[in-house]
């Protein structure tokens, strides 16, 4: 199976109407999209997906941003695609984050920074699973 890694587009891109611009730029540097959904976090959800940063000083800020709209959870497909998608969505403060990277051109802060992408391949697939279950790691 080639390598998946987990996006999200996050309640600020969605707002701001950058989905499809976001999914183009995706499609155009080659990645598959297998999974894709539209859903508003619960405040546990957002909690789960992010305990690796409970206890730091933007964890309640970051939980209110997270559930404050719709999200769009997708799973992406390509060789290397973890690596990959770090490099097509930039550092994560958008204000440093490299030219041509989505979160240089979709983020305003570093909080509301479009988008969220899988750290490492073993987090990807635990973040697969957390939003489409195993069978989407088939
Ligand atoms: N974040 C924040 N303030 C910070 C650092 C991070 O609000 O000082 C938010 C931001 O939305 C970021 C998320 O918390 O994307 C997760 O942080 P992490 O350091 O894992 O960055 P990422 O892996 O998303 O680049
Ligand atoms: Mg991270």
């Amino acid at each position: 199976m080639t390598d998946r890694t987990l996006m999200i587009i996050k309640p600020d891109a969605v707002s701001h109407n950058h989905v499809g611009e976001i999914l183009k730029r995706v499609e155009e540097n080659g990645f598959k999209i297998v999974e894709l959904q539209m859903m508003k976090l619960t405040r546990a959800q957002a909690a789960e997906f992010y305990a690796i940063h409970k206890g730091k000083p933007f964890y309640g800020g970051l939980m209110d941003f997270m559930t404050s709209g719709p999200t769009i959870p997708l799973v992406l497909e390509k060789a290397n695609a973890v690596a990959l998608l770090r490099e097509v969505v930039g550092a994560t403060n958008p204000t440093v984050a490299e030219e041509g990277s989505i979160r240089k051109a979709f983020g305003t802060s570093v909080q509301r920074n479009a988008v969220h992408a899988s750290d490492s391949p073993e987090n990807a697939a635990i973040e697969v699973a957390f939003f489409f279950g195993n069978a989407a790691q088939n």
